[in-house]
């Protein structure tokens, strides 16, 4: 099951590891901040790894419980 993706933009500092890592799913707008262009884009396994690799916690997951995966 997809996770519901949300990104802190007050937090997201641009780095882009989230899109290193999961490009399918994640994209910089025009003022490098994260957004999410495909919640499915890649596995939840893929997503998971790019939330944990974001430098300032930015992303948060929860899944298809309500349960906050991360962070
Ligand atoms: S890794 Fe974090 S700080 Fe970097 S672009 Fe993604 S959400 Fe923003």
């Amino acid at each position: 099951m997809p996770y519901t993706i949300t990104i802190d933009r007050s937090l997201c500092a641009g780095y882009g590891d989230c899109v290193g890592l999961a490009p399918d799913v994640f994209h910089q707008d025009g003022d490098h901040i994260s957004v999410v262009i495909d919640p499915e884009g890649a596995a939840d396994e893929a997503i998971l790894d790019a939330a944990r690799a974001c430098p300032v916690d930015a992303i948060t997951l929860v899944d298809e419980h309500g349960d906050q995966d991360w962070p």
